[in-house]
């Protein structure tokens, strides 16, 4: 089934599909999920080398028949591959579990490097994560040449902090066609977002069910906000859940949402989330900021993100 859905321009004048299908955890389920999702009509799978997803996506996508170029398939480097001379090798390990001879988006997962190591997590004597030296900026110019090999159609980064992302800017050539982030009604980073309108950058929103997640710490206790009153109530008047009222929103913003769902009624329900919100909820919605991150890796990571953003942890 050809994609009917919304789709925006990237800056290299791709199509990226607004409504995209993420697979991170739930690694045994990820083959069955992502036939069901390209089935049901998803064109725009999301994916990582440290989900350990890619080779189920790889399978999926082989296995569907549907040809590779109408697929968008994104993957990301991880922070143990940051050298310059590590990430062709790491690119190519990718690509050969999605089974591909390219990506069409490949992007810097974590602005912050690990130690060079075969361990996607090395440990130092007292068992914390040992970071690496590589500047993010080194990093960026060595997946520019992953543009030229043609081995990613585009790149780009996720998980940068405006700071980053205007040092980036300046010191490379090719702006990042795309960033993925955690945004969603309750993170909704106006000025952030509003920044990467006047660059070109396209968003991907990741967690776009905010604290859906069951990783996250924070956001416990606090409800969900797919049961925000003002989405529920915005979904009654269009027939829509307040899960797809959000992933809607997303798409009204212009930005690409990547739901993750292994059950069949959910993946199909979230592919419905791309309808036409009027411009009445797009502005309630805008009102139920309440500039909540529930990602902030920080600690682990021995990289302080996000430091200025809206949601940072003090
Ligand atoms: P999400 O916001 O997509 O929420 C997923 C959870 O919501 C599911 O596990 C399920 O429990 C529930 N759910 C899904 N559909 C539902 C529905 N219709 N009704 C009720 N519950 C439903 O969270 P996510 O997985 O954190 O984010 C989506 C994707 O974004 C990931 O799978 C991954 O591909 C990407 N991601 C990227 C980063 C990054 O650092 N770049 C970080 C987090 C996630």
């Amino acid at each position: 089934m050809a994609h009917k859905g919304t789709t925006h321009t990237l800056n290299t004048g791709a199509k990226i599909p607004a409504l995209g299908f993420g697979t991170w955890q739930d690694k045994a389920a990820q083959e069955p999920a992502v036939t069901i999702a390209l089935n049901a009509g998803y064109r725009h799978i999301d994916t990582a080398r440290i989900y350990g997803t890619e080779r189920a996506v790889g399978n999926a996508i082989k296995k569907s028949g549907i040809p590779r170029d109408q697929i968008f398939l994104a993957t990301k480097l991880w922070n143990n591959s940051h050298h310059p001379e590590d990430v062709p090798k790491a690119l190519d390990a990718s690509l050969k579990d999605l089974q591909t001879d390219y990506v069409d988006l490949y992007l810097i997962h974590w602005p912050s490097p690990f130690a060079r190591s075969s361990e996607m997590f090395p440990k130092d004597a007292h068992g914390k994560t040992k970071t690496g030296d590589t500047d993010y900026v080194d990093t960026y110019k060595a997946l520019e040449k992953c543009l030229k090999s043609r081995k990613a159609k585009a790149i780009g980064i996720s998980n940068f902090s405006m700071g980053e992302l205007e040092r980036l800017l300046k010191e490379t050539s090719v702006p990042p066609a795309v960033h993925q982030m955690e945004l969603h009604p309750w993170l909704q980073q106006k000025e952030f977002t509003e920044l990467h309108k006047q660059k070109g950058i396209h968003i991907t929103q990741y967690s776009p069910f905010g604290n859906q997640n069951e990783i996250y710490d924070s956001g416990k206790g606090m409800g969900k906000l797919m049961d925000d009153p003002v989405l529920v109530e915005i979904g009654k008047k269009h027939g829509k859940s307040g899960a797809q009222v959000a992933l809607a929103w997303g798409i009204a913003k212009g930005h690409s949402v990547i739901p993750k769902s292994k059950t069949e009624s959910r993946i199909k329900q979230n592919l419905e989330g791309d309808f036409k919100l009027d411009v009445e909820d797009v502005q309630k919605i805008d009102g139920t900021d309440k500039k909540l991150r529930f990602n902030d890796a920080s600690e682990s990571f021995g990289w302080n993100f996000f430091s200025d953003l809206d949601g940072k942890k003090q």
